[in-house]
């Protein structure tokens, strides 16, 4: 029977891997009401505690007196505003790179660099783990598409030697669903050894990563020379929404010439570019942000695996719990609900089979002793649940 939708619900439900959209029914913020019911959350992307800061909140309302609501247009039609142009040119600084590129979206992002740099006869290596929408860019793009094993530079190298055309290397800085970084400086050196190109999306690690926040580039100390597309996403750590493509003069005119989701999309509201400009002040101005967040990040990992959870490789803000089991993870994930906590279980198919987890993510608006009701509701729930220890 064609497009017989109801068996492949009931499957997906019999697997325990049902998707279901908590309704948010307050402000983002770590502490929140989902159907009205207050919580304690950890689930956001909101790392710094900037989605609902009053100065941020007050630059979109004054960004939208100045420039409008929407967009009204593309960029290259007439959607690109001079508040667009002012946040390029301050990413442009905070990358340390020639050129930034606003996107709508991180996803969009993504698939506009791919498929504007590869295409057919190309080769496109992307580490087994990247966030999706690197890996729908790269079969999109029509390059010869191979996914290397994690973080694993012997698996690439192997990879980088078959590879034909121009070759793109492709990885996230921060794993989203594990929190580890990639090994930029190994997978940079072999990528130059071949004349491939690099490219990070470091959605996760901007604003939490580097001295100054520029993210996994600057923690590292890469250049040009070693990762030539650096991908940036607004809706994370910078609490707004929208993107970023910085890179070379040469690279960003490619893509405005080329890239089908920037040149066939309507531009971000100009507001939120407005906003946007206050999040890097904040950024520059508040470091105690990302000092504060290190604290509870240390403070987290003590406490987990003193009650023999299985944490995961991880110093960023994303700090998942590894269970094992889809039924599991949402067992404990519901168990932590009625105490008050969000923690989202993360399944397959986000994550590889047998590896489902609660993806505990922490952030500067968090206190201390929010992070010590988070564990002692792990430790009360295990205590009911103590197959699910590690
Ligand atoms: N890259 C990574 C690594 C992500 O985690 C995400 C979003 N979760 C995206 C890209 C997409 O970004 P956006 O939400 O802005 O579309």
């Amino acid at each position: 029977m064609p497009f017989d939708l109801s068996s492949r619900l009931a499957e997906r439900r019999a697997a325990h891997l049902y998707r279901q959209r908590p309704l948010l029914t307050s402000p983002q913020d770590v502490h929140i009401s989902v159907d009205g019911q207050p919580l304690l959350a950890f689930c956001s992307n909101d790392y710094l505690g900037l989605a609902n800061h009053p100065e941020i909140a007050e630059a979109m309302v004054e960004g939208v007196r100045r420039w409008g609501v929407g967009g009204g247009a593309s960029h290259l039609v007439i959607g690109h505003s001079e508040a667009h142009h002012q946040l390029e040119e301050a990413l442009a600084a905070l990358t340390g790179r020639p050129r930034v590129l606003l996107m709508s979206s991180g996803y969009t992002a993504n698939l506009g660099a791919i498929t504007a740099l590869v295409g057919q006869g190309d080769t496109v290596l992307q580490d087994r783990l990247n966030h999706a929408s690197l890996l729908d860019a790269g079969l999109l793009s029509g390059a010869r598409f191979s996914r290397y094993l994690h973080n694993d530079v012997a698996s690439l190298e192997k990879r980088l030697a078959k590879a034909t055309g121009n070759t793109l290397v492709v990885t996230d800085g921060v794993f989203s669903m594990d929190g580890d970084l990639a090994d930029l400086p190994a997978l940079c050196a072999a990528a130059r050894q071949r004349d491939a190109w690099v490219m990070v999306d470091d959605a996760h690690g901007f604003g939490c990563l580097g001295a100054t926040g520029a993210g996994i580039v600057e923690q590292y100390g890469l250049g040009l020379d070693d990762v030539q597309v650096l991908v940036g996403t607004l809706g994370k750590a910078f609490g707004t929404a929208g993107a970023f493509i910085a890179g070379s003069e040469e690279l960003i005119e490619t893509l405005i010439q080329f890239a089908r989701p920037y040149i066939y999309t309507t531009s971000q509201p100009p507001a939120v570019a407005w906003a946007t400009l206050k999040s890097l002040q904040l950024l520059r101005d508040e470091s105690w942000r990302r000092e504060h967040l290190a604290r509870l990040i240390a403070r987290f990992r003590a406490g987990a695996s003193a009650l023999g959870l299985q944490l995961m490789d991880s110093a960023t803000p994303i700090q998942p719990l590894l269970v094992g089991d889809s039924a599991r993870a949402m067992q404990l994930s519901a168990g932590l609900r009625e105490r008050g906590i969000l923690v989202t279980a993360i399944r397959p198919p986000t994550v590889p089979q047998g590896t489902a987890r609660l993806r505990v993510t922490l952030s500067a608006a968090h206190s201390e002793a929010d992070i010590d009701r988070l564990l002692e509701a792990l430790q009360q729930t295990l205590s009911y649940l103590p197959e699910i220890e590690a």
